[in-house]
This record gives structure tokens, sequence and C-alpha cells, in this order.
């Protein structure tokens, strides 16, 4: 019975997905069976938000009955009302009228289930998910290099085995602590415009300009070629497209680079030969590189880098994304996404669609899509063309979308928003209609970790009175909108196993059974004799020809540089005791102590020509919003560049969003603002 005894779990936060046990009186441990969080012989361990998650639970501020314009109403008038609302919107707009956003810490099972409640019952192609800003430029650089993007493509423990690990725009110390355990062995090389804790780690730190990691990683290449570094018998055998780069590199000299990006070319030099010069090594790419209106390049130019030195697809070695979310890996593969279909197939390729309409009974051509990316949804919202509901599930778009003042009033211009949440976020607060949800320990459902690795999050205590599952609200909305939908988390992965076979990602040989007694089995696991596959790319990469493929990409500038009207360069990202936008974490007693209010990053000298001192409060502004916080003095910061973290309302009505042109990810990480002391 879930409370009297010892439940294996996983942690409801980040994409690491550490392994832990919930005991009587929601006593939280790490499990030592789980190789992202355990490490023989020193045993699991977790960061403070992970061993602190037992307070989401109690938490005093949830949500125990569904809210109807601020007011508590029944499960079946909420479901009614919104039923009602959504009929009457697609009869007098269309079906695109309404539209679905989801998210990244969805379970497998939700995230395909709300791709079919969105084509199936809704008939509407206007799906897509908070994952968009997360990894999307990594997983559009992996599809265009590999041909399949699953996160890392290799078992996290092989990292303890590395030479040197270059980690871009990765600040693994503060995001996930235990991630760090697995690089105290290999050589670190860090690439960040912050002396951040993963920096401070690091046996070589690179501090590039914001938005210039693209001409950095050109520089890398440039250097490997011209010092002969480039592994040719693995270009040769494995890869195709090389001669295109060395061409397009021509103008990448170290010393250019050096102009953009601020990187000596003496440590370029160090990078690129130590990483040359290793037995086995990794590069890795988070956010830092990613969250750019030219993310997908800048991964781009990382594979290139990677592949010239031979590294994808060998045993020890290899390219990987440091995914940010729980379920950041699966939710971008099963169906939540604007152009895709579950087993990360293309919503535009006829057979998947095909496949697609067989296990869902329908036809083919009355599959809609593909439909707005994220930001691109988030702006049409109550425009004459756009939506005009939206349902939310698992996001808070208010504080994390960028330019988030104009995203909460494109919002307000809808007819119908209805969210699902736990507690009261700020995007909820602004709801039509609030249906209260189970979180992580009282429900069960699979997750996708940043290996690719499916697991199984347990059900450990019962849901509080009043509280249903967001397989409930689907499965209520859908009936009433004339289909049947399944409640129970087993079926739907039955379900999804079905979904997904043929798939790049294929989950058809996966079980509850399986994952519990493997402790996780990695996709594509296509049979239920498949060993499931840890290293997916050592004999073969997913591409038509079995090669991977180099691109070539060239350097730009970020859309905004700073100007005599906004001066300073913004950079924005997480601090080690909140997850994403601090709707979990801000109402945990000791991640608050830990971590209280939003702050504002200064260099020294940048602080003394403002007259800034620590703790006065600070005014940003760049072309988009306001935003106040706290000063702190570092010197760990350039003097050019401002960072705040992006937990709070504040730091993300600056950003810009810019998209990249093949991802659509915004550029969260870098803008132009103007600051000042708040006198
Ligand atoms: Fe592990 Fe991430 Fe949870 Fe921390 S937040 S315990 S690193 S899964």
């Amino acid at each position: 019975m879930p409370g009297s005894e010892v439940t294996k779990t996983h942690c409801p936060y980040c994409a690491l997905q550490c392994g832990m046990e919930i005991g009587p009186e929601l006593a939280i441990s790490p499990r030592s069976d789980v190789p992202a969080n355990a490490l023989p012989p020193a045993g699991g361990a977790l960061c403070q938000k992970g061993w602190t998650a037992g307070e989401l639970l109690t938490n005093g501020e949830r949500l125990t009955a569904p809210l109807l314009h601020g007011e508590p109403v029944t499960w079946e008038v909420a479901l009614d009302y919104v039923a009602y609302r959504l009929s009457a919107i697609r009869a007098e707009h269309g079906p695109d009228a309404v539209a679905v956003f989801g998210g990244g810490g969805l379970t497998n099972e939700k995230a395909y289930q709300l791709g079919k409640f969105a084509r199936v019952a809704l008939g509407t192609s206007q799906i897509d998910y908070n994952g968009r800003f997360c990894m999307s430029s990594a997983a559009a650089a992996s599809i265009r290099a590999f041909g399949m993007d699953r996160g890392m493509p290799f078992p996290i423990t092989d990292l303890d085995d590395a030479d040197v690990v270059l980690l871009a725009g990765a600040n693994v110390a503060e995001t996930m602590p235990p991630f760090v355990r697995h690089l105290t062995g290999p050589r670190m090389i860090v690439i960040d415009p912050r002396r951040t804790q993963t920096a401070r780690l690091a046996w070589l730190h690179l501090q590039p300009t914001p938005g210039t990691d693209l001409a950095l990683a050109l520089g890398l290449l440039h250097l490997a070629i011209a010092e002969e570094l480039v592994d040719e018998s693995y270009v040769a055998a494995r890869t195709t497209g090389f001669d295109d780069v060395r061409t397009s590199l021509a103008s990448w000299w170290p010393e250019r680079v050096e102009r953009i990006t601020g990187v000596p070319v003496y440590r370029m030099r160090q990078a690129v030969r130590a990483l040359a010069a290793a037995g086995n090594a990794y590069i890795l790419t988070g956010r830092g590189a990613e969250q750019h209106a030219k993310g997908t390049d800048t991964v781009t130019a990382f594979i290139n880098l990677a592949l010239a030195l031979g590294l994808p697809g060998r045993h020890g070695s290899g390219y990987g994304c440091v995914t940010g979310q729980g379920n950041g890996q699966g939710g971008r593969e099963h169906g939540q996404k604007a152009d895709q279909l579950p087993g990360y197939r293309k919503i535009d390729d006829p057979a998947a669609r095909e496949h697609m309409a067989g296990v869902w009974g329908i036809q083919a051509a009355d599959i809609p899509g593909p439909g707005r990316s994220a930001y691109e949804l988030l702006d049409a919202l109550g425009t004459p063309d756009g939506p005009r509901a939206l349902l939310l599930f698992g996001s808070n778009p208010v504080v994390s979308a960028p330019a988030s003042e104009h995203v909460a009033d494109r919002i307000g211009a809808l007819d119908l928003l209805v969210t699902c949440d736990f507690v009261m976020s700020e995007t909820a607060a602004l709801a039509d209609v609030v249906f209260p949800v189970t979180q992580w320990a009282e429900e069960s459902g699979t997750m996708t970790n940043l290996e690719g690795r499916v697991l199984l999050r347990r059900q450990a205590v019962a849901p509080p009175e009043g509280v249903r599952s967001d397989l409930d609200v689907i499965a209520g909305l859908a009936e009433r909108l004339g289909h049947r939908f399944p409640t129970e988390p087993a079926e739907v992965f039955d379900e999804l196993r079905r979904a997904s076979a043929g798939g790049l990602a294929d989950y058809s040989g996966i079980t509850y059974e399986r994952i519990v007694a493997e402790t996780g089995v990695f996709w594509p696991c296509p049979a239920p004799g498949h060993p499931g596959t840890p290293r997916p790319f050592l004999d073969s990469f997913a591409t038509p020809d079995g090669r991977a493929r180099f691109v070539p990409v060239q350097h730009r500038p970020p859309a905004e540089e700073p100007d005599a009207d906004y001066p300073v360069y913004l950079s924005t990202g997480r601090v080690l005791a909140h997850y994403q936008s601090g709707a979990q974490t801000r109402r945990i007693a000791p991640l608050v102590q830990a971590a209280p209010e939003p702050f504002v990053e200064l260099h020294p000298d940048l602080a003394e020509q403002l007259d800034i001192a620590a703790g006065d409060m600070v005014r940003v502004s760049s072309r988009r919003g306001e935003s106040k916080a706290v000063a702190r003095i570092s010197d760990a910061i350039r003097r050019d560049t401002v960072f705040m973290p992006f937990h709070w309302e504040g730091a993300n009505r600056l950003t810009n969003p810019a998209l990249d042109p093949l991802s659509r990810m915004p550029e969260f990480k870098v803008c132009a603002v103007r600051v000042e002391r708040d006198s």
C-alpha cells in the first residue's frame, strides 16, 4: 500500500532523474542502483532539490478542487464547462482555434496522450510544448548530423572513463550536481561566459562573449585542421561532407575568432590539442550553446568538431546533449511536439501518418499538422488567426517564455484558458479553469532520462482528496467530446509501445516489468527480447547511408547586440536551489532559504561604472520590458555582461524571442539591456 513501505522511484525534477527511495513519513534517500546518481563505492547522491522533494507532496498551497473563475467547483462541473466551451469555440472558429501546450516534465504516457488528444479528440494542429525552449536546437542538430536525436547516445557511466570532456554551456555543478561525480576523472574544458561552479572545476575555462559560441567552435575546428589533428580514417569511414566543411572554415582563422569571442588563441589551441590527444573524449552541449537564434548551427559546429576528431559512435567517446527537464528526452518523442508523431516520427511523413492512423483508428488524412512552434503559438493566442482557447499542462509560460509580458498579454486575449497544476502558478492565476492534478510520487509513469534510458516513476503515496491525474483530465474531456481515452498509465504505455513501433524512438520491447527488473531500458528497443540500445551509433548512424553528416555552418551575431541605449549583454540561467520557472521549488522552505530572491550578477568594474553596490536594487531594461532585482557583484562574470536566473518572474520579461530558423528555439541566452541603480 502506498505510504506504508519504501518505494523505489525517481526525482520529480531534472533530466538526470536520480533514483530515490521514499519511505514512511516521506523520508527521501538516494538509491544506489541507478547509475545516473550512484557511483560505487560511494553510493547514491541527490542534490538539495531532490532531498527536499517530499515537501512538494505536503505543500500547504496544494490545489485540491477544480477552480472555475476562481471558485471551487466539482470535477464534473469543471469538465462539463471546459468541454462545452471547447466545442463552442471549435464550432465557431474551427479546430485550430483550440491549442494545447504541454511540458517536458510530463511522463511519457501523458505526453503521448496529449498528442493524441489534440489530434484525435480536438482535431487541432496547434500543439507544442515547453521542451521547445529547452533542447530543441540540440535535437535538430543531432537529427541533421546523425539522423536521430537521443540526448547523450551513451550511458552516463561512459564518462567515468573519459580522458577529456568539453562542456559547452552546461553548468551541471548547479543544475544537476550528481552528474559531476562522472566528471571527476577526465580533464574538463568548460565554455561559458561566466565562471560558473562547473567552470571552477575545469582544467580549462574558455569565457567567450555571449552569442559567440558558434564562432568559437568554428575556430576550434579550424585549428584542428590546421594542426592536422583530424582523424582522417574515421572521417573517411564514417562520415560524409567533410570537404565542404573544411572549405567553409577557411576564413575562421584563430586570430579572427579571438577578436569575435575574446578567447585567446593559445587557449583554443590548448583545448583542441587536449581533445585530439585524448584516448577517450566527449563533447557535450547544454542550454548555453543551444538557446540562441543560431542554436542549431552552434550545436552543429560542435558536432562537426566531434566528428573531425573521430568521437561520435565510438565506445568511450562521443557527442551528447545534456538535456534539462525531467522528461525533456521522452517529452520530445511521443507526439506533443508540433511537428512530430509518436516514435519520433515526422508528422508530414506519409508512412508515419498511416501508421498512427492505424493505431488511433482514424484516417491518415484526418491527422492535422504540423502546427505552430511554442513561442509562435503563444504569440498567436487571441489574434484573429490564432487560437482562442488554450489547454496548458505542466508549464508556466508567464514566467518561462521569452518576452513574458507580451506572452501574458496574449494569454489575456484568449476566450478560454485552462491549466492543470498542483499549485497556483503565475499562469494558473490567469486561468478560467484550473484542474488540481497529481504530482510525481502520487502517480506512476515512465520518464526517459538524458541518456535515453526509460525509467519508471512509481506511486509512493495516495494523492490528496479532490486531486486527479492529467490523464483523468484528458480522458474526461475526450469522453465529453465523444472519445474514450484510458486513464491507467500502464494501459496508455501499452498503446504508446504500439504507436512507437518501427519509429526511431521504438519502445515496443519495453515493459514496466522490464524497467523495474533492469533499472531502466535504453531505446530503441524494438522487441520484447531485445536488450535495448545503450550506444545506438556504434555500428552506424541513423542516416540513409549509415554515415554521420558534416554540415557547413557560419557564425553570425546575436539577433540583438549592445548599443547606446542598451549597452550590456544579458544572459540567463539557473541556480542550484531552483528548477525551471520555480513554481515548485519557490514553495519549498529550505530552497527558498538557500536562494530567496532574484538577483543580477555584474562585474565589479561594471558595478563601479554604474555606481551600483552589492545589495542595491537594480533596474534592468530591454526593448521588451523591465525587471528589478538585487545586485550581486562578482568577477565571475564578464565586464560586458550581466546574468539573471530565470526562476522568478522578471528575467524573461527581458529576453528576446528571436527564433532559430530550424528548431524555433528562442534566443534566451543573449540580448541587450540597460542596467541602473533603482533609486
Ligand atoms: Fe538529481 Fe536533478 Fe533531482 Fe537534483 S534535481 S536530485 S540532480 S534529478
